[in-house]
């Protein structure tokens, strides 16, 4: 059997094909296909480690549907991670069938590199003006991906001119007696995309105490390891690892909750390799989502001003569900004085941007969106909040795209206002 099958084998076998999966997962919900459901993922898993199943598209394409939101898992009774099932099959799937060069691309030499990556990110700012797919159609590179990227175009409203590393460089906020210091960890989606985030979450840490310094880190390695390519999440994982070991800082904080709970779940990647796991157990406790740090370490300690407005907060499935960061959101809105926080039903169900889901499976994703978005509509927030860089864009794009007014933002964004 092979290692990484090996390695899930005991976990599907778990699964006691009782289908209650099946009322909680978004994709079977839109595709009622069997082979889109937890139950179908792990029979598949399991009869491919067996040997019984041979490689193939079938297998891919329902695999590669999967959100890895985990609504299965935490509606599971033997809770089986089929989160992790997914993965393994990926990674076979990647291992026998091959990368397609692009995504290798990506993954080694891209996202490890942030320098390397702010220029290809700079010319895809440049290349929107002139329409992404367009460009993108006359390099040939629509068939590398998938044809939905044509589509998925306007998610993306406009990307920046400057990056946020570039507007503070490395700026250590002054000493502080006492202080909490943070590493603060830069996640690329808000570095690249919404940099006014990254502003306001360290201009809020700042000011509410605590001496941040930037990390000169790397992409976390989520991305390689969703897709399957544990090779390239563990060598970002590493490098990570040593620069965030180099600056012994209290406390690891980041407002994207994808890159917190990968973060937290280092130790995991480096199963065979005792020496980056300790590092990874040592640091694993330090890391904390902003919302989480500022009601571990701040709580009611800082003024926060006034808001009058109906407000409410999505779960992104990084913060709830890999990471049990429930309470800690709402508690900090619910300090705002004059605020009226409303809870928006199916809080915690996925929107559907799952990382780079909704450019590779666009028309999937708008209809998981759809149904956030109806939420959304029918309890009239005024701001909606969250705490992840994929949720803020889908989920501005879904309030667009149904011509409401609610605004989307991220907490830290909020919170620079009023305090
Ligand atoms: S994954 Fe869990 S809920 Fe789904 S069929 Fe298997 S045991 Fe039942
Ligand atoms: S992780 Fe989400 S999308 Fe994937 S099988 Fe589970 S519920 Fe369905």
């Amino acid at each position: 059997m092979e290692e990484t099958l090996k390695a899930v084998y005991d976990e599907v076998s778990k699964c006691n094909r009782c289908g209650f999966c099946q009322a909680h997962c978004p994709i079977f919900d839109i595709t009622g296909d069997e082979r889109n459901v937890a139950r179908g993922h792990n029979v598949h898993v399991r009869k491919l480690a067996e040997g019984s199943l041979q490689m193939g598209e079938d297998f891919k394409d329902p695999l590669f549907e999967c959100l890895l939101c985990k609504a299965c898992v935490a509606n599971c009774f033997p809770a089986v991670r089929t989160d992790k099932s997914v993965i393994a099959g990926r990674a076979e799937y990647l291992k026998r069938m091959g990368q397609p060069k692009i995504m290798h691309f990506l993954f080694h030499r891209l996202l490890p590199e942030p320098e390397r990556l702010s220029f290809y990110v700079r010319l895809a700012a440049w290349g929107k003006n002139y329409g992404v797919a367009k460009l993108a159609r006359a390099m040939g590179i629509l068939s590398w991906f998938r044809k939905d990227l044509d589509k998925a175009e306007g998610i993306v409203e406009k990307l920046p001119t400057s990056f946020f590393r570039e507007r503070v460089g490395r700026r250590k906020t002054h000493s502080k007696k006492g202080a909490p210091r943070v590493a603060y960890f830069v996640g690329c989606g808000f570095n690249f995309v919404l940099p006014q985030v990254s502003e306001a979450t360290t201009e809020v840490l700042d000011k509410a105490g605590a001496e941040v310094q930037i990390a000169d880190n790397c992409c976390c390695g989520l991305p390689a390891y969703g897709y399957g390519d544990l090779e390239a999440a563990r060598k970002m994982a590493a490098k990570n690892l040593e620069t965030l070991e180099k600056m012994n800082a209290d406390a690891v904080v980041t407002e994207c909750g994808s890159c917190s709970a990968f973060l937290k779940d280092y130790p995991e990647l480096f199963e065979d390799d005792p020496s980056k796991r300790e590092i990874a157990r040592r640091l694993a406790p330090k890391v904390l989502g902003f919302s989480e740090f500022m009601q571990s370490r701040f709580a009611g300690s800082f003024p926060v001003k006034n808001l009058s407005a109906r407000v409410t907060y999505h779960d992104p499935c990084h913060m709830s569900r890999y990471q049990k960061v429930i309470q800690e959101p709402r508690a900090l809105l619910k300090r705002v004085p004059g605020l009226n926080y409303l809870e928006l039903p199916e809080a915690d169900r996925c929107c559907g941007a799952a990382g780079s889901y909704n450019l590779m499976h666009y028309e999937q994703s708008m209809k998981v969106l759809d149904r956030k978005v109806e939420m959304v509509k029918k309890m009239g927030a005024d701001i909606l909040t969250t705490e992840c860089p994929g949720c803020i864009i889908q989920l501005r794009y879904g309030v667009r795209r149904a011509g409401l007014g609610t605004r989307v933002a991220h907490l830290s964004e909020l919170f620079r206002e009023m305090i």
